[in-house]
């Protein structure tokens, strides 16, 4: 699932290739896919690129503005005559012909560029809104775990709140946005946690150094250009390489980096999650 560096990595890689260009129109493959008023963008100029949480979002001259949410197997591939680059869910898309089975919706710019919006399992949206349902759009959202709103006290206050294993309130979007799994079991191994406790028997002190560590591995993410965790590896404008530096994300059975423990893997919340029995201990 392509996660916040992941977003952030696309909004950077083809924010250059699209600002001042015109979108021509929006071709529709699968309606499921796209929502909104496509007139409200189409022969609009792009003023900006740039993501919300794990939204894409292009912002227009005319106010208006086209959100982009990539859900679990999305991809947004930018090409034109020269260069094809982009990001998401890594598959044999990438790099094959386009559009693919998988492509969603077409962009189509008025230098005869193009934008696919790929989407394997149908959960991803595009969706053309104007300023009013922008801001009410990104207000359902909490704030990002890296903008400057969330401080120790903010974030300590929300641990409070619930009993839930603490691994399952950092990745509530609705608590604060963008923490996947991947950045979720790294954080809380470079805190020294165990994923299932409780939020709110966190110390401050403990809370103020998760969040510490959230905040770390997700500028690290966005410094590697993300993870490209599964099949596609090491593709020139499209791959990232967290994996590389991961933690403990789909390393059960390695070693700890700290310890030499080896890494186990359990279920918390539904999702796969990996952590160090020695560094990361069951007191609670
Ligand atoms: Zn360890």
């Amino acid at each position: 699932m392509p996660e916040l560096p992941e977003v952030e990595t696309i909004a950077r890689r083809i924010e250059p290739h699209l600002v001042g260009k015109k979108l021509l129109r929006i071709i529709v493959l699968h309606t499921k896919s796209v929502r909104g008023d496509s007139s409200l963008v189409e022969s609009a100029i792009v003023a900006k690129v740039s993501r919300q949480a794990k939204i894409l979002v292009l912002r227009f001259e005319n106010e208006n503005a086209l959100l982009i949410h990539l859900k679990m197997t999305g991809q947004i591939l930018y090409q034109d005559s020269v260069v094809r680059l982009g990001g998401g869910h890594p598959t044999a898309d990438w790099v094959a012909e386009l559009p693919s089975k998988h492509t969603r919706a077409i962009l189509e710019f008025s230098d005869d560029s193009k934008v696919f919006f790929n989407d394997m399992r149908l959960f991803g949206w595009i969706k053309a809104v104007d300023e009013v349902e922008f801001r009410q759009e990104l207000q359902k959202y909490a704030p990002d775990i890296i903008s400057p709103e969330i401080t120790p006290e903010f974030f300590f206050a929300k641990l409070q709140r619930s009993r839930q294993p603490v691994k399952v309130v950092i990745m509530d979007q609705g608590v604060v946005a963008g923490v996947g799994n991947i950045y979720a079991n790294d954080a809380l191994h470079l805190s020294k946690l165990h994923p299932a406790r409780p939020a709110n028997s966190l110390s401050r002190l403990e809370s103020g150094a998760l969040l510490a560590a959230l905040q770390k591995v997700i500028h690290l993410g966005i410094e590697k250009q993300g993870a490209t965790i599964h099949s596609f590896r090491h593709i020139d404008g499209f791959a990232g390489s967290y994996q590389d530096v991961v933690r403990t994300y789909g390393k059960d059975g390695e070693p700890c980096p700290n310890c030499a423990t080896p890494i186990e893997r359990t279920k918390i919340g539904g999702r796969g999650t990996f952590f160090c029995p020695q560094c990361q201990p069951k007191i609670f």
